[in-house]
């Protein structure tokens, strides 16, 4: 089976005369192990694909299908999406999105208790991960205390934490020099290709694209892949 199977995902936008077609049977198929880039101008629909396959923000019709399991009929959902997404969905926003009252290590071990991990399993695991992102001493800090980047890889390490099959980052690395960038769109090839996960990253740098195995394109909604 596939990390990520998405089928004819339309979505519709308002109604009547405010009504925009967003996305028009956009469909892609993601291997385990592979990571895609989703390239388009603004406006083209790629933050609605990824919060459709995200279970975000499900869209009018179509069908999603992550590690095999259906999760998604059109608007109908097939399953707990909350915990579905908690489980198997790693999800990076353009910002970072952190818990401003917690601190970095806080982010980040929050969402390994949420998952049923003991207090000091979930610590100690959130402790090696900013170690792994170069952030480990900052772990103490809130995030206003960090720079744009240090949060974003917080972020990055929050969504990595429960080892999800499939991981989703809208313009992760927008925040980040071009070096940081880079990094983090390796982190993430790593993760696919070493995890077997499934990474889609909606991305406009195009100096890193040399990273993914294949590259999506969206225009007015209608999703191709390059060749
Ligand atoms: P991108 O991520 O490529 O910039 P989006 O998915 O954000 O594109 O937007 C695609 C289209 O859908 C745009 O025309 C945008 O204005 C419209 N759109 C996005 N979100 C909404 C919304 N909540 N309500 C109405 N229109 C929206
Ligand atoms: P990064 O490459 O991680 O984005 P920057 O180059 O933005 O880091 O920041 C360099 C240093 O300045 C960092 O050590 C960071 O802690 C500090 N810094 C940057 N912005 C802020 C801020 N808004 N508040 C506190 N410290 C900051």
């Amino acid at each position: 089976y596939f990390a990520i199977e998405a089928i004819d995902l339309t979505k519709v936008y308002g109604s009547g005369n405010t009504e925009v077609i967003a996305m028009k049977n956009a469909s892609l198929q993601l291997k385990r192990g592979e990571i895609a880039a989703l390239l388009g101008p603004s406006g083209s629909g790629k933050s609605t694909f990824l919060t459709a396959v995200g279970l975000i923000n499900p869209p009018t019709s179509g069908t999603i299908i992550i590690g095999g399991q259906l999760v998604m009929e059109g608007q109908q959902s097939q399953t707990n999406l909350r915990s579905f997404r908690r489980q198997h969905i790693g999800y990076v926003f353009q910002k970072s999105n952190l818990i401003p009252f917690l601190t970095a290590l806080e982010n980040v071990q929050i969402s390994l208790e949420l998952n049923g991990n003991s207090k000091r399993e979930s610590q100690d695991k959130a402790q090696q991960l900013l170690d792994e992102l170069g952030i480990g001493e900052r772990s103490d800090n809130l995030p206003s205390m960090l720079s744009g980047g240090q949060q974003q890889r917080v972020a990055v390490a929050r969504a990595l934490a429960n080892q999800p099959n499939v991981i989703l980052a809208d313009e992760p690395t927008a925040a980040l020099d071009s070096k940081r960038g880079r990094q983090v769109m390796e982190l993430f090839a790593q993760v696919a290709h070493t995890r077997g996960a499934g990474v889609i990253v909606v991305t406009h740098d195009h100096r890193a694209l040399d990273v993914f195995d294949t590259i999506y394109e969206m225009e007015d909604g209608m999703m191709h892949q390059e060749l």
